[in-house]
């Protein structure tokens, strides 16, 4: 067994930290208090190839694989991550395009994403249907040789700044439940297509956050990613690769909680002496520690093993199940063990406090999980 990462990740993950370091901090409270989302630093992380990084380099990418991709979330969100969601997530839904999608699709789409030229957005939850994936009802219809999309999605990524989506349409509707779907690729400046950044985030606030409508939006019938029919099973796909880098999110988010309350602990005095020589202190770091080490390995292991040729999307699933409970808990010791100051824009932990429940909700809730795990620990 080798647990260490290999000198090539390890320049990765110390080069996106100094990125990060340099980069973010000038932006984050204005973009956090005005939502404002930062294109500019997508081009520039582009640049130095964190854009896209684990798609592979014979279509522009850096090659760096799973882990590599989970390493540069970690880092990312160390410093600010709603703002290193802006770099990670301008690939997202890229993967199936990826994994499904024709030689010509992967040539015009992902060099231009790994540029930083294009943004993706992936448009699968609608106004009725998050968790219950399967309900969606955004509707392809043929005719001639295009598709007539209609329908609405809602807390779409990057949607009102990005170029083309991956969206998730039905398109058999009289199939069983889970063959009705199909994923197909909008250029967002289409006739129909119209987007709305929503703002009243209560984090992630500098990343973009839209509705989309698809008013019998007409795209050639060649945007179709992988099978008709294949969408829903697709589309787990997608997750099953995502989750590991989500989870990288939750470990650089609770990196920052624990690396923040040290420092105070060590300056703060009460009763004479410093915060962090109390017990009750020493158990909430001890507990952040604990657990960041906990999710680590997960999350290492997980993109390992997918690197690998022998994923563990269970593995996967645990990883981001544990990641989003580890930043939610963090986050709350490192707010308590700064009292009320961390309570005041002050002090970063209040925005780590804010920004971390978005682990337990995005990319399959919690709960949802929890069904997927609990179903799985039950097989023999
Ligand atoms: C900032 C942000 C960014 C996002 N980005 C994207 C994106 O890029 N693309 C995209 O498509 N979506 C995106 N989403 C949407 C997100 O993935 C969904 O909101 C999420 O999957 C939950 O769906 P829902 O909000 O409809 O909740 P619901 O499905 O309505 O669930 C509500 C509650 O009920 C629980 N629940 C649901 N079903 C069950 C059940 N069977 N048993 C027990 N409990 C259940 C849920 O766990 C949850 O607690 C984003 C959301 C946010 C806030």
């Amino acid at each position: 067994m080798d647990f260490e990462l290999t000198s090539e990740h390890q320049m990765l993950r110390d080069m996106t930290y100094r990125f990060a370091k340099d980069k973010f901090p000038p932006l984050t409270e204005e973009c956090d208090r005005e939502e404002k989302y930062t294109r500019d630093l997508v081009t520039e992380a582009a640049e130095v190839g964190l854009v896209g990084a684990w798609i592979p380099e014979e279509y522009g990418g850096a090659g760096m694989g799973s882990l590599g991709n989970a390493l540069i979330t970690e880092q990312i969100s160390r410093v600010d991550m709603a703002i290193g969601h802006n770099i990670w997530s301008a690939s997202f839904g890229c993967e199936d395009i990826l994994h499904y999608g024709s030689e010509e699709q992967k040539k015009t789409y992902l060099p231009k994403v790994c540029k930083g030229e294009w943004i993706c957005a992936g448009a699968f939850t609608e106004p009725n249907a998050g968790t219950d994936v399967a309900g969606y009802k955004t509707r392809a219809v043929k005719d001639g040789n295009d598709f007539v999309i209609t329908g609405n999605k809602i807390f779409i990524t990057n949607a009102s700044n990005s170029d083309f989506m991956l969206v998730q349409c039905v398109t058999n509707p009289d199939a069983k439940r889970h063959d009705q779907f199909s994923q197909i690729i909008v250029p967002t400046n289409t006739k129909g297509v119209t987007t709305n950044h929503m703002t009243g985030k209560l984090g992630l606030r500098s990343s973009d956050t839209s509705e989309v409508a698809f008013d019998e939006v007409r795209v050639p019938q060649a945007n179709l990613v992988g099978t008709e029919g294949n969408g829903f099973r697709q589309l787990m796909n997608l997750f099953d690769t995502t989750r590991v880098w989500i989870a990288g999110q939750c470990l650089g988010l609770s990196e920052a909680c624990l690396e923040e309350s040290v420092k105070y602990v060590k300056q703060r005095m009460a009763f004479g002496k410093p915060l962090g020589s109390f017990q009750i202190s020493q158990m909430k770091l001890t507990e952040m520690a604990v657990n960041i080490e906990a999710l680590r390995g997960l999350v290492y292991k997980a993109g390992w093993l997918i690197d690998n040729g022998s994923p563990d999307f269970t593995l996967s699933a645990m990883a981001k199940y544990f990641g989003g409970k580890t930043a939610v808990s963090s986050a709350n010791y490192a707010v308590e063990l700064h009292g009320s100051y961390g309570y005041f824009e002050d002090y970063p932990v209040q925005k780590f406090y804010r920004d971390a429940k978005i682990l337990e909700l995005y990319e399959g809730t919690k709960e949802a999980e929890i069904m997927t795990l609990g179903r799985h620990v039950q097989k023999d």
